[in-house]
């Protein structure tokens, strides 16, 4: 008999926000195959009994192709056995999953996906960054700095609203290309921005900055996401506060009936009433 295929969500990183499902199935694959960024937590919770695979493609140097994971797949489900392909955050986000599925269709093979909490929702939820919020932000872009295996940067959207939270994958390290992309899409140079690093992990890093000055910003080690929007400001670690400067303590940045006040200096519609 075949076996299946499940195309399973890691997270982004942090083991307690794997989904009970992807537990369950990492403890009875036969198979795993998995990316790069899936800890060792997380292949610790796979007994040394299943076949492990590391399928990972780093900064787009390839080690392994994308048809020997599909082939990988597909092979090992006509030989009977249960298969994992564990991708960190979502298969569905960024994750290449719709030509793993178009493979596993085409040999006939059953598959199911199993969501994944994305980085861009885990890194938001630790820096408190609301993505939506009330006559600030109304919408959510997601879009990728590169195109995988290559410099290029990838299409986005011609226009970006300036009120979406705009979340960039992969932006690599050349932020004045990535700021004059940004710009291009029409946000104007004083919206909020934050590179977070690692999210989700013990060693997480933000660093806080506007679209015009993302350029001064440091090198942070990978993963990182870059966080576009005026809901930025409105994250809550007290390290974030201090970046913007005019953010002072969280007593005067979110009172108790909900209002958000602040300083003058602030001039975004970030001062607008919070929900
Ligand atoms: N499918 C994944 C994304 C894969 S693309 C998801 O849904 O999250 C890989 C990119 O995701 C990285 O280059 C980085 O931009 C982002 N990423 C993944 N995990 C991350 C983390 N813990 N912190 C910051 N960015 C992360």
């Amino acid at each position: 008999m075949t076996g299946k295929v499940y195309l399973v969500g890691a997270g982004p990183g942090d083991p307690e926000l794997l989904t009970l499902k992807a537990l369950k199935l990492l403890k009875s694959a036969d198979v795993v195959l998995h990316d790069d960024l899936i800890g060792p937590e997380i292949l610790g919770f796979i007994p040394s009994s299943t076949q492990l695979h590391s399928v990972g493609k780093r900064c787009g140097r390839k080690s392994i192709s994308q048809q020997e994971i599909n082939a990988l797949m597909v092979q090992n489900a006509l030989l009977g056995l249960q298969v994992v392909r564990l991708k960190g955050g979502d298969p569905l986000i960024f994750g290449r999953a719709g030509e793993e599925i178009e493979a596993l269709r085409k040999a006939n093979i059953e598959f199911e996906i199993v969501p994944g909490i994305t980085a861009a929702l885990g890194a938001a939820a630790h820096a408190q960054i609301p993505l939506t919020q009330r006559q600030v932000s109304s919408a959510l872009v997601l879009v990728t700095g590169h195109h995988a295996g290559s410099d290029e940067f990838a299409d986005w959207p011609a226009k970006i609203p300036n009120d979406a939270t705009v979340v960039v994958y992969m932006p690599g390290y050349d932020y004045r290309s990535t700021a004059q992309q940004l710009l291009r899409a029409g946000l104007p140079g004083d919206t909020a921005c934050a590179i977070i690093s690692q999210a989700t992990s013990l060693d997480e890093q933000i660093h806080a900055t506007t679209v015009e000055d993302l350029h001064k910003s440091p090198r942070l080690p990978a993963p990182t996401l870059l966080v576009v929007g005026e809901v930025v400001r409105l994250a809550k670690p007290a390290g974030l506060r201090n970046q913007f400067g005019w953010l002072t303590d969280a007593a005067t940045a979110f009172p108790a009936n909900g209002d958000y006040v602040s300083d003058s200096s602030v001039s975004s519609g970030a001062q607008e009433r919070a929900e």
